[in-house]
């Protein structure tokens, strides 16, 4: 049995097998933006601009929407959606207490408030049963998030939503092309939000959202918040803001470089899912380790790659996670595996939206199952993305099962430090 590369063993993972690049950058991207910055038609308002529209078209048809509207970025189309539908001061918003802050900025940015509620603890989504018990009679919308990929439990949010009669957001920012019963994020609600940020599974070569809807209503809506609430550019510009907006407008190459990639989008998705799958079936029987779990009638479109750990299982039941997680973490990391940490504490601990005087004690006591989410995890991002990833998740499997060999050295380092700082730390509550 070799030695933990901690230890100076040889290290499982060479430093050159990084997955591959993300996003993978072809010269048919690059003629994409040569096209436009040849054009002279630099923003979607130039005249005659096609890149924008084009996108729109196939994106729309890509999820199975009647419309489509290009913005800047997913936090844009968010709070252009949230806009959109109305929402605004004296309105509250349901969103789960575990996803990206833009989520919860997006809300604050129209006036309403946030009203967090907790998440499932296998699928790290929105629960409908708490997202019922955060419903108020202010409520305007409900905010799910396809956190990590993984669509939400939309039978469940679906329900509540016509039961309370307020319309459902998807924050689908990590789920492009996840289904759920055959139908594609970001056309399970009203509106379907999501981000083009080079990180995602569908990459711009900058920042860029798109939103997604069957309502001509709102997609008329929109097209004059993203441009200043004027009315959309037909001929002669008339400079009247007809309502509230801003500037969210996307700019060309990036349509241009989205629509490309979008051509790969499905052969990228399948081999991801090939070499994902391969990772979690060997990496399924260690004890302690759980892998995701993609509930029937779902996909997983495998943006992010989250294990939670179970202390108890491996004979550490006196050991709190965060413990756990920082050996293992120090310990994979030394063998090549690029673990890293998605989010450090929930969003209602976040200095930015936390209610006033609520420590520590009410925010685990609130948010169970995120606080000990963020605490007794850690995830795969971006090296998994790639079309030529496999070798290297394979090597990340061969390292998974070299540490778990020695699980007597990560038992003993998990001991040395039972008080390894939790989520508390990340936002310094108490
Ligand atoms: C990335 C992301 C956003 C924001 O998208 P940007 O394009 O970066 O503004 C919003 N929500 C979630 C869940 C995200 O992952």
């Amino acid at each position: 049995m070799n030695a933990l590369a901690m230890l100076g063993g040889p290290r499982t993972v060479p430093p050159e097998m990084n997955g591959g690049p993300w996003p993978v950058v072809t010269e048919q991207d690059e003629n994409a933006v040569l096209r436009v910055l040849r054009s002279g038609r630099l923003t979607a308002a130039s005249a005659d601009e096609a890149e924008v529209p084009a996108l729109e078209d196939a994106w729309a048809r890509q999820v199975g929407t009647e419309n489509c509207t290009a913005v800047a970025s997913g936090t844009a189309a968010l709070q252009a959606a949230l806009t959109a539908l109305g929402i605004g001061p004296g309105d509250e918003v349901v969103l789960p207490a575990l996803t990206m802050n833009a989520t919860a900025h997006a809300v604050c940015r129209t006036g309403a408030d946030p009203v967090f509620a907790d998440i499932e603890p296998d699928t790290f989504t929105l629960s409908a049963d708490r997202a019922r018990d955060a419903t108020t009679s202010r409520t305007g919308a409900l905010l799910p998030v396809h956190l990590h990929g993984l669509p939400a439990d939309m039978d469940g949010l679906s329900a509540l939503a016509r039961e309370r009669g307020v319309p459902v957001v998807e924050d689908a920012a990590q789920s492009h092309g996840a289904l759920h019963r055959g139908r594609a994020t970001g056309a399970l609600g009203e509106i379907g939000c999501f981000s083009l940020h080079p990180s995602k599974n569908l990459p711009a070569c900058g920042e860029g959202g798109l939103i997604t809807t069957d309502s001509a209503d709102l997609h008329n809506a929109l097209a004059e918040i993203r441009n200043f609430g004027e009315r959309p550019p037909t001929g002669t510009r008339g400079y009247v803001a007809l309502r509230s907006g801003s500037n969210f407008r996307m700019s060309p190459m990036m349509a241009a470089f989205a629509r490309s990639q979008l051509e790969r989008m499905p052969e990228y998705a399948e081999s991801r899912q090939r070499s994902v799958t391969a990772l979690l079936t060997r990496l399924a029987g260690l004890p302690g380790l759980r892998v995701p779990v993609v509930p029937e009638g779902r996909t997983h479109a495998w943006h992010i790659i989250r294990f939670r750990l179970v202390p108890e299982e491996l004979d550490l039941p006196d050991v709190p996670t965060p413990a756990l997680r920082a050996a293992l973490h120090r310990v994979l990391r030394a063998e090549g595996v690029a673990v890293s940490r998605y989010q450090t504490a929930p969003l209602p601990a976040h200095p930015a939206f936390r209610a006033p005087g609520a420590g520590a004690e009410r925010i685990t006591e609130e948010f169970p199952v995120s606080c000990a989410t963020v605490d007794g995890s850690l995830c795969l991002q971006r090296r998994h993305m790639g079309p030529d990833s496999g070798p290297t998740l394979s090597a990340y499997a061969d390292a998974f099962e070299k540490v778990w060999s020695h699980m007597d050295l990560v038992r003993r380092m998990a001991r040395s430090r039972p008080h390894e700082p939790g989520w508390q730390n990340a936002v310094e509550v108490r």
